[in-house]
C-alpha cells in the first residue's frame, strides 16, 4: 500500500480487477486523491480578510499564545472542494441502500431540515430566557407527548443524547428508586447473550456485574433460564425487543410478568422501535424503560458518531426519579424545570449540561407530523415487509439463521451457506463495496456464526430491495463458483482497500504531526 509524506494510505494499489491500471496522480475517474486538510492548507493563507490587530496592552498576564494555533488557511473554494471530495470518497444514505442492520439507516427527509433551519429554532441559545424561546420548549413538550403516547408509557426524559447514553439514563433512574426503596443491595442486571454491546457496557459503567440470559434454539430469550437467574439480587434485566436476531420477543409480557414478581425493572432496549412503532405499545407489554434512537426510528441523521437522541420513556414507579430538565405548563406557558426541588426532588441529576439535541428534536418532531399516526404505523409495516422480502429472495443461496417464520425489520443471515467457499463473511461484506453497496452489519449478534444482519428500512423501493438482491444474488453464486479472488482482498475499487482493522483499532494514530514547522507570524 502507497503511503503519502505522513504515512497515511491514499493511493488505490494495482489490483487483478482494472488490470493493474493505476493514474500518475493517484486521481481515480474523475475523482482526484484528497490530502488531509492540513497538507492542504498553508499557515500563510488564508479565506478571509480580516483588519489588522490593533497593538494593545494584553490582559492575559503572560498567557498570550506563543505559537501559531496550527489551523490551515484555506479560501472558500478550497475548503469547500476539498469537503465535497471527502464526501465522495465515503457511502452516504443519499448514494444507495444502506444495510446496516441495528442502525435503521433509513432516508432522512428534507422536509426535517427545511423545519430545522427555522431561525426560531436553529437561531437560539440554551442561555436566552425561557420566555423568548416559548415555540422551542412548546416543540419539546409536543414530541414528548408524541413519544409518550406511541409508546403507552407515562413519562419520558429527553435530555439523553444517543441510545447508549438513554441506557445510561435509564439504570440511573433504576438505580435511583432501588435506593430510595432500601434495596440498593441489587447489583445484578441481566442481559441475553444477543445483547447489544453498549447494554453490558451500559450496566458495568453503572457498578452493576451482568450475567447473561440463554438464548432458545429459535433465537428467543430462555424464559427457563431467565427465571432461574432472577433473585433478590437483581435489580433489572435489559432485553431488546424486537432483538439483535431481528425477532419478536414472544414471551415478551411474561418476560415483564417474572421480573416484577422478583422486584427487579425491565430495561426495554428501544433501538429497533422502528419495527413495531404505531402497532405495539412497550408501556402495555410491561416496560418499566426504554430509550428511543429519535435517529434510527425518526429519521434523523446519523453515522460518524453523532448527533444522536435517545430519549427515555419511563414507567410510573420510574417516572419519580426522571433526571431534570423536563417541560411543564400552565396558563403562563411552557417552563423546563431545572432544579431537583418539589416534585423534581428524586430526580437523580442530569444527562447533558443543557436540555438535550434541540435540531434532532424538530426533525423527529417534523417526521411525527408528516407522517400521522397511520403514517407511522405504515413505517413498522413496510419495513418488516421489506426485511421479510430480502429474507424471501435470498434464502435459497444464503442460510438465514432462523428459517422458521418471517422475520421483524431485520434478515439475519449466517455463514453456514459460505463453509467450503474460501470466503468468509468478512470477505463477502467487502465485496459488497464494490458492487456500490454499504456492507451489511458483520458478526453482529454474536450468537450466530459468521452473522450478516441486513436491515433495509422501509424507504427503500421495491426496485432498490432488487437491485440490492441481484447483487447480492450474484456475488453469492461467484462465491460458490469458486471466484475467492474477487473476495479475499476485495474491496478492489474503493478509494481504500482492505485495511488492517485489528491495527487500526489497537494503535489508532490520534495525531496529526507537521510536515514542517508552521511560521509563527501568520499574515
Ligand atoms: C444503535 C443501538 C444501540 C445504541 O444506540 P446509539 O444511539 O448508537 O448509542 C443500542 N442497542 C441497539 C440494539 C442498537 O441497535
Amino acid at each position: 500500500m502507497s503511503m503519502n509524506n505522513v504515512g497515511r494510505p491514499t493511493r488505490p494499489e494495482a489490483s487483478n480487477d482494472d488490470a493493474g491500471f493505476n493514474s500518475l496522480s493517484g486521481g481515480r475517474g474523475l475523482l482526484q486523491d484528497e490530502p488531509l486538510i492540513f497538507e492542504l492548507g498553508g499557515w500563510t493563507k488564508t479565506g478571509v480578510d480580516l483588519p489588522d490587530v490593533v497593538p494593545a496592552d494584553s490582559a492575559l498576564a503572560g498567557l498570550t499564545r506563543d505559537e501559531p494555533i496550527g489551523l490551515p488557511g484555506l479560501s472558500e473554494p478550497e475548503a469547500v472542494r476539498h469537503y465535497v471530495r471527502l464526501s465522495q470518497k465515503n457511502h452516504a444514505i443519499d448514494l444507495a441502500l444502506y444495510p446496516l442492520g441495528s442502525c435503521t439507516m433509513k432516508h432522512n427527509p428534507r422536509l426535517n431540515e427545511k423545519m430545522a433551519r427555522l431561525p426560531g429554532l436553529s437561531d437560539i441559545h440554551p442561555l436566552q430566557p425561557q420566555s423568548t424561546v416559548q415555540g422551542a420548549i412548546e416543540l419539546m413538550d409536543r414530541l414528548a407527548h408524541w413519544l409518550k403516547t406511541l409508546t403507552g408509557m407515562p413519562a419520558v426524559a429527553l435530555s439523553p443524547k444517543a441510545g447508549a447514553h438513554g441506557e445510561l439514563c435509564g439504570l440511573l433512574a433504576i438505580r435511583a428508586a432501588h435506593e430510595a426503596a432500601g434495596n440498593g443491595h441489587r447489583k445484578t442486571v441481566l442481559a441475553p447473550t444477543s445483547a447489544h454491546g453498549t447494554n453490558p457496557a451500559t450496566a458495568a459503567f453503572c457498578g452493576y456485574t451482568v450475567v447473561e440470559i440463554a438464548q432458545t434454539d429459535d433465537g428467543r430469550v430462555d424464559l427457563a433460564d431467565l427465571e432461574a437467574k432472577l433473585g433478590d439480587h437483581v435489580a433489572a434485566i435489559m432485553v431488546t425487543n424486537p432483538n439483535t436476531c431481528g425477532l419478536f420477543e414472544r414471551d415478551v409480557v411474561e418476560i415483564a410478568r417474572l421480573t416484577h414478581a422478583a422486584g427487579a425493572y425491565f430495561y426495554c432496549d428501544g433501538a429497533n422501535f422502528n419495527a413495531i412503532v404505531g402497532r405495539v405499545r412497550p408501556g402495555d407489554l410491561g416496560v418499566d424503560a426504554m430509550h428511543i434512537n429519535l435517529h434510527k426510528t425518526f429519521s434523523t441523521p446519523h453515522g460518524g458518531g453523532g448527533p444522536g437522541a435517545g430519549p427515555v420513556v419511563l414507567s410510573e414507579a420510574l417516572a419519580p426519579f426522571a433526571p431534570t430538565p423536563w417541560v411543564v405548563h400552565d396558563e403562563n406557558g411552557y417552563k423546563l424545570v431545572e432544579e431537583a426541588v418539589g416534585p423534581a426532588a428524586q430526580a437523580f441529576g442530569r444527562m447533558s449540561a443543557f436540555h438535550g439535541q434541540m435540531g434532532m428534536y424538530v426533525r423527529a418532531y417534523a417526521y411525527m407530523l408528516s407522517h400521522g399516526a397511520d403514517g407511522l404505523r405504515q413505517v413498522a409495516e413496510d419495513a418488516v415487509l421489506n426485511a421479510n422480502y430480502i429474507k424471501a429472495r435470498l434464502s435459497d443461496l444464503m442460510s438465514p439463521a432462523f428459517p422458521e417464520g418471517p422475520c421483524m425489520h431485520e434478515a439475519l443471515f449466517d455463514d453456514a451457506w459460505l463453509e467450503d467457499t474460501g470466503v468468509t463473511t468478512l470477505d463477502f461484506a467487502k465485496a459488497m463495496i464494490d458492487e456500490g453497496f454499504h456492507p451489511m452489519t458483520m458478526y453482529f449478534p454474536l450468537v450466530v456464526h459468521g452473522a450478516m444482519l441486513i436491515e433495509p428500512t422501509e424507504t427503500e423501493s421495491k426496485a432498490e430491495l432488487d437491485r440490492f438482491i441481484e447483487a447480492l444474488r450474484l456475488l453469492a453464486q461467484a462465491a460458490k463458483a469458486g471466484e475467492t479472488g474477487r473476495f479475499k482482498n476485495a474491496p478492489h475499487l474503493a478509494p481504500l482497500k482492505r485495511l488492517d482493522e485489528t491495527l487500526a483499532a489497537r494503535k489508532p494514530k490520534l495525531k496529526w504531526k507537521p510536515v514542517a514547522p508552521a511560521p509563527l507570524a501568520a499574515e
